[in-house]
Parts: structure tokens; sequence; C-alpha cells
């Protein structure tokens, strides 16, 4: 946190001190209970989340939309063990109207909201795999997670890796919307992953799922692995609605090749 001076309003918000310049006063405050099922939602997708190895300690965030108002989880709360009354009320501009101080990350979460409207729930965690990738140099320019099994190409398609920033600086925001990349999960450089969706399910999937490309990519790092062959990764992303960007001569096996028998044991006469 920042944490440079008091509140100029004199409204404390349970007394944590707030990131955000435009808090609100008591008057008009806000609380999650007022959009309960939304914040229901997002207290069983931080419980996923953990559940899933996803949230080492207290970290990560995630929020949901409803409406024009945003959920976020409040600074420094512990993802598995949410209650309505941890869930900061914003506005779809960032404004706090009521409930604790939000995540710090608020900027990062308005950019993905903004970069797809009609996404309605942003996942961002530390998880140990896209964490360890996100400390890589990235697979190409437009995917940091190369493209290995089917999953992560149905769910999210490519995963670009973002400058690194400090955690809670804006800038993480201008990132993200500067991009000219189509995404809908990027991995934040030494930092983590961040992930978008049509609703909160399908997010937290996606960062599973991410997640689990994330391990493998690790796992067959320094390998003679095989990836999937470009015109199949364009094919398959296509048919999901998924973002690739990749080019049709992108590094990797060809289709035509693999299914020419160019592979070491298909085209060998074994003779025995
Ligand atoms: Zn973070």
């Amino acid at each position: 946190m920042s944490g440079t001076g008091t509140s100029s309003s004199g409204v404390s918000s349970s007394g944590v001190s707030s990131t955000n310049a435009s808090s609100t006063n008591a008057s008009s405050s806000e609380t999650a209970a007022e959009h309960a099922t939304a914040g229901r939602l997002l207290v069983s997708a931080g419980r996923a989340l953990v559940a899933a190895g996803l949230s080492p300690g207290s970290s990560g965030n995630v929020s949901v939309r409803d409406g024009d108002r945003l959920l976020m989880t409040g600074t420094g709360t512990q993802l598995g063990d949410l209650a309505l009354a941890d869930l900061s009320v914003l506005d779809l501009a960032g404004t706090h109207l009521g409930g604790p101080a939000p995540s710090k990350e608020v900027a990062l979460h308005l950019a993905m909201y903004a970069k797809d409207p009609a996404h309605t729930a942003v996942v961002h965690v530390h998880s140990p795999s896209a964490v360890a990738l996100s400390c890589l140099e990235p697979w190409s320019a437009h995917s940091a997670v190369p493209p290995l099994t089917p999953y992560s190409l149905m769910r999210v398609g490519q995963v670009p890796l973002l400058p690194f920033v400090a955690p809670g600086d804006p800038a993480m925001g201008a990132l993200v919307g500067d991009s000219p990349l189509p995404f809908r999960a990027a991995l934040l450089s030494n930092h983590g992953a961040v992930v978008s969706g049509e609703d909160l399910d399908r997010a937290v999937q996606s960062t599973i799922e991410l997640e689990e490309a994330c391990r493998i990519a690790l796992l067959t790092q320094g390998a003679a692995r095989r990836l999937i062959a470009a015109d199949q990764v364009r094919a398959i992303t296509a048919a999901w609605g998924m973002p690739w960007t990749g080019p049709a001569d992108e590094a990797g096996a060809s289709s035509a090749a693999v299914s020419a028998g160019v592979s070491p044991a298909a085209g060998a006469d074994t003779g025995n």
C-alpha cells in the first residue's frame, strides 16, 4: 500500500486506510448485502480458488460486476474465508462506495472489465506455476504459455506476458489497456496471473486451467517438447471463441508433417 496520508473526508471505513482517492462518505455508503446474490457467488469463488491451491497466504483478489456496481475483495482478505461484509462496493469507474477498502489492484480489475465489456468477473492470483512462468522469458510475443494441450486453448487462448510494475501500481491497468493484443488472461511479470470471464464460474475455471497449463509448461521446459501445430491451435481457439493471434507459420510441429509420418516412430519400419 502507498499509505499516503489520512482520509480527508474524516470518514473511516472500518479503520482501513483506503488506497482509493475517491472514497465515499457515509451518507452514500452501500454494502455488499445490497448485492447479495453476486456477493455470495464471490464468496464461493474465493473458496474454490483456495481449494484449488491458487491463493497462497492471503494472496489474490476477485471481483464481480453486478449491473453498474463492482463487488471486490477487500485489501488483505483471505479468499477462503470471505463474508459479505468483507466485500467492497465500487462503481464502474472504481469509486469506492462502501464496505472495506478494496484490493489495491483495483486498476487491474477495471482495465480487464474495460477490455471486454461482456465480462462480469475478474480473478487475480499468485498461484505457484503462473508465478513461476511469469518469471521466465515468454514463449512468444503473444503468449507466455505455449500450446501444449488443448484445454487452455479452449478456456483462455493466448496469455501474453505483461511487463513488471509493482503490485498495486495503477500502471498495471494501463498495461492491460494499452496492450494491442486480445486476451482474457495474462501473466504479470514476476507476479502472477489475471483472468476475466463472462461470469465468476468461468473466470475461476479458466484460472484453474491456466495454472495447470503453466505447470505443464514448466514441467516440459527444456525438453524436446512437441507443440500443437499452429493450424490446429488456430482451429481450436476459433471453435471455442478464444483469442489467438499467432501467425500460421508459428514455431512448432506442423500437423501436416506429423500426419505425414515425420515423427520418429510413425515413419520407421520397425521390422520386428
Ligand atoms: Zn498480486
